[in-house]
């Protein structure tokens, strides 16, 4: 065992030791240093430096999801989505490397893997989301197979799904199937059309990409997408709407739709999602067995109280997208009601507002964006009317805003 990792466990027993005493000073652990869970943690920190907390987080690092699809066209590579998560210690936030297997709300208390529990005074889960392979059959043989990818959570499985698209021969098919909504990034999907489109165009122009829509149409800036595919790379695309995938055979490299098969020679199937499998056992699932409902004002949990959930696990409030931009106002709101609480006093609510850039070729990139606000009738957060919108154009200067928003959020979450 390396010295730090021997430190980091000696630090989650020792934390493990006092889970039946009360902490001297109130304790926030936090589960999942991903978009919402990392901001939350380091927010809680600096608004209030008095209390405690623990952000216990399963992964070595942290790789973004936002800007991956720009490492499968391989124009950035995944080293400049990688981050740390120790940056969070220069403000107090105790790491702990290990993943929660339970939470007992009674007594207030997580279960780590290693061994040990942590107690809280309060909980943030921001597990992000897990997929329901069962609804794809076959998935999870043809993907334990390396003969289906979803890199649907950046990591090895982006690196994997790049290089099957380096290895595709000129002229095959790469094949991308889209789940129903709601799912994690509304334009992410679409985005990556455009990413393995531009890497054809370049570098094997007699290939194709078909794309397996379940939604009947393309669910997030739409008529950009689709000139920016028409106009960049005439031939390449072809979209089908209404084609939901309900199985995958890994040996024919076959998707199966409801009506017909489909073949191609890269297939990235993308299976229906839920909140992670933490959040289920932790009861905080309240909706179609996927989502778990939150006060908007507190992001506190609607079935477990003390536990506040944040970011893609959440029944995501009217026209509010499953984001990283979201989440990590999520965050904010979860930082701000909990140090609020406990001090003593009343939270407010807070208006929050998401923006998501996709790119559509290497230099080129659009936008949409919303506000959202408390409104007490509803007793949700609702888009406020004429806010927001999509870019007139793809542009240059949406690239850059691009990049720039994807340096400030990774800075926001964890520098
Ligand atoms: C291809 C793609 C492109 C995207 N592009 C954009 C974009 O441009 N803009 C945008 O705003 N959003 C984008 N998104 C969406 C964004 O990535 C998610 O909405 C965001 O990551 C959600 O944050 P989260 O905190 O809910 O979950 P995550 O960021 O997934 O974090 C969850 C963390 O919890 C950890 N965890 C889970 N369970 C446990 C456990 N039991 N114990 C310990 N740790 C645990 C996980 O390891 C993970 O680190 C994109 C998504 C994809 C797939």
């Amino acid at each position: 065992m390396k010295r730090r990792d021997f430190l980091k466990l000696a630090g989650a027993v020792s934390l493990a030791g006092c889970a039946s005493a009360t902490p001297s000073k109130a304790r926030v652990v936090v589960i999942g240093g991903g978009f919402g869970g990392a901001t939350a943690a380091k927010y809680i920190r600096m608004w209030d430096p008095k209390i405690d907390v623990v952000l216990v987080e399963r992964d070595a690092t942290f790789i973004s999801c936002p800007i991956s699809n720009l490492v499968l066209a391989g124009f950035t590579g995944m080293e400049d989505i990688t981050r740390r998560h120790d940056t969070l210690e220069r403000y107090g936030v105790q790491v702990v490397r290990d993943e929660v297997t339970s939470v007992d709300a009674a007594k207030k208390s997580v279960r780590l893997a290693r061994g040990g529990d942590i107690a809280y005074e309060r909980l943030v889960v921001s597990p992000g989301i897990d997929f329901t392979f069962g609804d794809v059959q076959g998935y999870e043989q043809a993907m334990q197979a390396g003969r289906v990818l979803h890199a649907w959570k950046a990591g090895p499985q982006t690196v994997a799904l790049r290089r099957q698209l380096e290895q595709m021969r000129d002229g095959g098919i790469y094949v991308l199937s889209i789940p129903l909504a709601p799912y994690r990034c509304p334009p992410g999907p679409y985005e990556r059309v455009s990413m393995v489109a531009a890497y054809f165009k370049q570098a094997k122009p007699r290939s194709k990409i078909l794309v397996l829509d379940a939604n009947p149409d393309v669910t997030s800036k739409g008529p950009l997408f689709k000139r920016a595919w028409s106009e960049l790379y005439p031939g390449i695309v072809e979209y089908r709407g209404n084609s939901r995938a309900v199985g995958v055979d890994g040996n024919s490299m076959t998707v199966r739709l409801e009506v017909e098969d489909v073949k191609g020679d890269v297939l990235n199937v993308v299976p229906p999602h839920r909140a992670a499998d933490v959040a289920a056992k932790a009861g905080l699932i309240t909706t179609n067995n996927r989502w778990c409902d939150v006060d908007w004002r507190t992001m506190e949990s609607k079935a477990v109280k003390g536990v506040h959930v944040l970011g893609d696990a959440t029944l995501s409030a009217p026209a509010m997208p499953k984001s990283a931009s979201m989440a990590n106002n999520h965050a904010k709101i979860s930082a701000g009601a909990i140090v609020e609480l406990l001090n003593g006093r009343e939270p407010q609510p807070l208006k929050i507002i998401n923006t998501c850039y996709s790119f559509v070729s290497k230099d080129e990139a659009i936008r949409v964006s919303s506000v959202h606000e408390w409104e007490p009738g509803q007793g949700t957060l609702i888009a406020v009317k004429g806010s927001g919108g999509v870019s007139a154009a793809r542009s240059e200067a949406e690239a850059n805003y691009a990049w720039s928003w994807a340096r400030n959020i990774w800075a926001d979450s964890l520098a």
